[in-house]
């Protein structure tokens, strides 16, 4: 069969290129995916302390570009399409994308996932005047500003402690009146004395010309408005939404198993409830979505890929 892939990697992100990386090294004819621009959430990290050997001018792109120049290395194709519809009916899978279909004997899907937006009016105009959704990309800019971050989680009482090291004043707005974070993240936040919490409330319109400027907030008890303006002296604040995360699944409805939040659940060996479809990193169902975890979900789906490509299709 012309143009028949042994793997097909959908994303290229880091458990796309790790995925990639293991896949060629094995000597598959390997293809990665990529809709639009490699390295997926972690290229619009300026820090990435956390990753393990990562101590020298680790950022997300320069992290990203040595994972691509590695999957490379090894043989790894590389295309940019968007997917739009995928047949896993066959032994054979067929991904079809804006520009072109692909066919393949297994399929490893590491779309991740994205933040979720608060959906208000005047927050897409705003995202990067103002608005933001990574503290450690963009903290810096709120020095000695006022900032408000949306959402009772982990990531919103995390990120928020993380910006009281820049911002003049962190509110924490949260839509009920008790948090949602870990307890001992929570200790911790009400220690700290640049915190201070908006019970009750979300957010129903951001605005600005050409800069954030105003916050419209609703009580969501007394159905109360209120608005927020920018200091005068400030011109702005800033706002970052950490309300959970969309993970990019909605090509695969109704052709593999999701779960509720539409994340995809998989054993320890990546394997999907389809045979020959893989998944890896933060489209998994998963307690920890970290780059460590992606990379290593993808080597793990990878080296199952190929094993599951020795047991089922003869040379
Ligand atoms: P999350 O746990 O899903 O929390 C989302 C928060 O946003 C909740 O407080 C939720 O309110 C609020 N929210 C959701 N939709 C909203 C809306 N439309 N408007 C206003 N508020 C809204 O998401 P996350 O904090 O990003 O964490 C995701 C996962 O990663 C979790 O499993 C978390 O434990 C994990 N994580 C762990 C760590 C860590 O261990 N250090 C750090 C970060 C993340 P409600 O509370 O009312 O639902």
């Amino acid at each position: 069969m012309q143009n028949l892939y042994d793997v097909i990697i959908i994303g290229a992100g880091p458990a796309g290129l790790a995925a990639g990386l293991y896949a060629s090294r094995a000597k598959m004819k390997t293809l990665i995916l990529e809709k639009n621009k490699v390295g997926g959430q972690i290229v619009t990290t300026n820090e990435v302390a956390n990753y393990p050997g990562s101590v020298h001018e680790a950022t997300g792109p320069t992290l990203i570009a040595r994972m691509v120049e590695q999957a490379e290395e090894f043989g790894a194709e590389r295309k940019k399409d968007t997917i739009v519809d995928v047949d896993f009916t066959e032994k054979i899978k067929v991904v079809k994308g804006e520009k072109e279909e692909y066919k393949a004997k297994a399929v490893i899907i590491a779309t991740g996932a994205t933040p979720r937006p608060i959906g208000c009016p005047g927050e897409k105009e705003l995202t990067g005047k103002g608005v933001s959704y990574c503290a450690t990309c963009d903290a810096d800019f709120f020095t000695e500003l006022e900032v408000f971050v949306i959402g009772g989680g982990d990531s919103a009482v995390e990120e928020a402690m993380y910006l009281t090291k820049f911002a003049r004043k962190v509110t924490i707005v949260h839509r009920r009146d008790e948090l949602r974070a870990a307890k001992s993240i929570q200790e911790k936040a009400f220690k700290n004395e640049k915190l201070n919490f908006m019970w009750d409330t979300v957010v129903e319109e951001l605005k600005g010309d050409g800069i954030l400027e105003t916050i419209v907030f609703k009580n969501k008890k007394t159905g109360e408005i209120n608005e927020y303006h920018a200091d005068e002296e400030d011109g702005t604040f800033g706002v970052f939404p950490f309300i959970g995360f969309i993970p990019f699944s909605e090509v695969f409805k109704g052709k593999i198993e999701l779960d509720q939040g539409g994340y995809i659940p998989t054993d320890a060996d990546m394997k999907t409830n389809v045979e020959g479809v893989f998944a890896a990193g933060d489209i998994r169902v998963k307690s920890l979505r970290q780059v460590v975890t992606a990379t290593a979900d993808g080597a793990i789906a990878a080296v199952t890929a190929e094993k599951y490509i020795e047991n089922n299709f003869e040379e």
